[in-house]
Formats: C-alpha cells, structure tokens, sequence
C-alpha cells in the first residue's frame, strides 16, 4: 500500500482517540487548568495547613516542604516506608479548601495507591523502548512491534490513573466527614475533578502520540 494510503488508513483507525485526545487537551487548556489556578473558599474549621501539619507529619505520613511534583502544589514520594508527602511552601499558610484537598489527596496516594513494583515498571518501560525500537529496524515486525508499545503504554497510564482516582476518592471521603457548607463541597469537587481531568488529557495526549509514531514506523 502506497505510505499516504497506509497513512490515511491509519489515521481513520485511530480517530476515534485522537479525536478524545483534542477534546480533552482542549478542556485542559479551558477549563481543567483554570480551575486549578483559582483559590477556593476558606474551609471552616481550618486554621492553615501548617497547623494540620503536626511535627512534620499528616496522619503519620513525612510531610516536606518544596517544589516536587505537578502544577497543582503537591506530590506524593513513595520510597522506603509508606512515603512521603511533598506541598509546595505556599501551601502551608493556606486555609482554602484547594488546599485541603490538595494535602489530602496526596495523602490518599499514602493510603490508596496500588504498589507497582520497580521491577515491575521498569519492565513497562523496557517494553515501549523495546517495541518502538524493533518496529523501527525490523519493518517485517512493526505491527506486532508497536502493539507490544502501544499496550505497555496503555498498562502504564491505567495503573497511573488509577492511582489518581484513588486518591482523589479517598479526599473526597475525608473532606466530607469535615462537614464543609455545600458551595465549598462543590469547589473540593470541582478541583478534584480538574486536577484528574488534567492526567486524563496527558494519558490521552501520549496515547495519541504513540499511536502517530506506531502509524509512522508501520507505514514505512
Ligand atoms: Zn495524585
């Protein structure tokens, strides 16, 4: 099949996923990243983050102070232990309740998150170098080649996102027994919403690329 056929074919294959990768990049872009640059409402009953923070720790967990992590303002470290929880200094003197939602999802990633053994995604990661580079010098093997990439990829982003809803769950859990007034409840949704809605147009968007390169090398 002449490469622009072959091309054209493959385009149609994958649109239905480019098509999701444009619409959510776009909602990243105009509502998911907005949002998590607004600050919420006060959220009664908290004086600041800092006080929550007791002796360095939330809840048992490590907390630090320092830029780690994404855009939002905190990260969750899982080394030794049960992990630590990384908040961006700013945060510590905040009393809204993106704040609050921040500390506890990152804390829910403590309690929630499925350990991925490093073996484990290090062979995750071997499997897309491995797939994207045998299509690349074996053109008898590209389609076999980057079905392998393309499915390790899609096992990496889904153990990803599953982990951000489980933690988000789990603040969403913890926040409601704070009794928060419905307008701020709504704000603590909306927040968490954004925050997955953003990994959810990132996963998209690296689906998307993948399947382009994959379209690419199988065309050749
Ligand atoms: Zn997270």
């Amino acid at each position: 099949m002449p490469y622009l056929e072959c091309l054209g074919a493959q385009a149609n294959a994958w649109a239905p996923m480019f098509a999701l990768a444009a619409a959510l990049l776009l909602a990243r872009l105009a509502v998911f990243s907005p949002r998590l640059r607004r600050v919420g409402d006060h959220a009664p009953g908290i004086v600041d983050i800092g006080t929550l923070v007791r002796r360095g720790r939330y809840r048992g967990i490590r907390v630090h102070t320092g830029l780690l992590g994404r855009s939002g303002g905190g990260g969750f470290l899982r080394g030794r232990g049960r992990g630590e929880i990384w908040l961006r200094s700013d945060l510590f003197q905040r009393s809204d309740v993106d704040a609050l939602a921040i500390l506890e999802h990152e804390r829910g990633h403590a309690e929630r998150d499925l350990p991925i053994p490093r073996y484990a995604r290090r062979a995750i990661g071997a499997l897309i170098v491995a797939g994207l580079g045998t299509a690349l010098f074996r053109r008898d093997l590209a389609s076999p080649a980057t079905v392998v990439a393309l499915t390790a990829y899609g096992l990496s982003a889904l153990a990803l996102l599953r982990d951000e809803v489980a933690a988000s769950e789990y603040a969403l859990r913890e926040l409601w027994t704070r009794d928060l007034p419905s307008p701020v409840w709504r704000q603590a949704l909306t927040r968490l919403g954004a925050a997955l809605g953003i990994y959810l147009a990132d996963a998209a968007f690296g689906a998307a690329a993948m399947a382009a390169i994959a379209s690419a090398l199988v065309c050749r």
